[in-house]
């Protein structure tokens, strides 16, 4: 019998897409992954919600907003392993540089300051920033870190084939 593949999902926080960029990068290597894997979610797969029992989601960027909080609680519940993929996830990275500054002043800057026409800051549509932007794992518990900027495609397609192959990553130990 055909092994059952294994439910990837991919998922872009606050991050600037690198990362997704570094995963494509992986090239004619994701023919090799495809095979075994079934992309349930991810930039460009067109479902509304986040799907149940997935086995890996791959989560790109920070942790910047109450969407980003209550997104990334649902995916954990519904994931069985969670991987932190690039700087933003890991730490922060580039998101994070707000925090010196604080919610209020960055929104001031953004629509206000640097605005010519009809300055104000929206209430609605975009989500609610909370007061810093912090790593996934401080949002919930992350089974394996991928770290760069982006991380390389070579880490990251290492990372999907020791999972793929049943064996557990050491990303720290590939990484340079
Ligand atoms: S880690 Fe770098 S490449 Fe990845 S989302 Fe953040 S800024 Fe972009």
């Amino acid at each position: 019998m055909t092994p059952a593949k294994i439910r990837l999902a991919t998922v872009w926080l606050d991050g600037c897409s690198g990362c997704h960029m570094s995963l494509l990068d992986c090239d004619e290597r994701l023919i090799d992954i495809a095979g075994q894997v079934d992309v349930v979610w991810g930039p460009l797969v067109d479902h509304k919600e986040f799907p149940e029992n997935v086995d890996v989601t791959v989560v790109e960027g920070a942790i910047s907003s109450e969407e980003d909080l209550h997104r990334i609680r649902l995916i954990r519940a519904r994931t069985r392993i969670l991987i932190s993929l690039g700087d933003c996830a890991v730490t922060g990275n580039v998101p994070a540089m707000r925090n010196n500054f604080g919610a209020s002043a960055i929104l001031r800057r953004a629509y206000i300051e640097n605005t010519a026409s009809d300055p104000q800051i929206p209430r609605e549509v975009i989500p609610q920033l909370l007061a810093e932007t912090r790593p996934v794992h401080e949002a919930v518990p992350v089974d394996f870190f991928v770290p760069g900027c982006p991380p390389p495609a070579g880490l990251i397609f290492s990372v999907l084939s020791d999972l793929l192959e049943g064996k557990s990553p050491n990303p720290a130990a590939k990484f340079g």
